[in-house]
């Protein structure tokens, strides 16, 4: 069914804890934990709990979810005091995504160049 737990799921291990990560926000439907080869200075990702392969799916499946990835999004931009950053939702294999579990990647803390690779 959309939006549960997939076993074979490396951020659905995550969210259930037999994975380590270190995590520095967590809400009711939202983890945030850092990136484990960070790409920035700030390198945090955001992931819903529930399980989306991607933010397509997200948010066709669960619009409001896919807002509270969004607002953990700012809210971790405050807390690691970026002035400006970037989300990334990589979406498919070609943009580089890797992992098939919907996450947004808040990147800052050095100048980003635009356009991105
Ligand atoms: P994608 O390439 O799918 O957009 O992003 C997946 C991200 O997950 C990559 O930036 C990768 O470094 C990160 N990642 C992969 N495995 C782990 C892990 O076990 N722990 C953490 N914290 N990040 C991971
Ligand atoms: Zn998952």
């Amino acid at each position: 069914m959309a939006g549960e737990p997939q076993g074979d799921c490396l951020f659905c291990k995550v969210v259930a804890g037999a994975i380590p990560a270190t995590i520095v926000r967590e809400t009711e439907t939202t983890v945030a934990f850092r990136d484990i080869n960070p790409q920035a200075p700030t390198h945090v990702l955001v992931i819903p709990k529930a399980h989306y392969a991607d933010a397509a799916a997200l948010a066709a499946g669960a619009p409001e979810l896919a807002a509270d990835v969004l607002r953990e999004t700012q809210v971790i931009a405050d807390e690691e005091k970026l002035e400006s950053y970037r989300i990334v939702f990589n979406t498919g294999s070609g943009a580089g995504q890797t992992v098939f579990h919907a996450h947004a990647h808040v990147l800052g803390g050095r100048g980003l160049q635009w356009p991105p690779g």
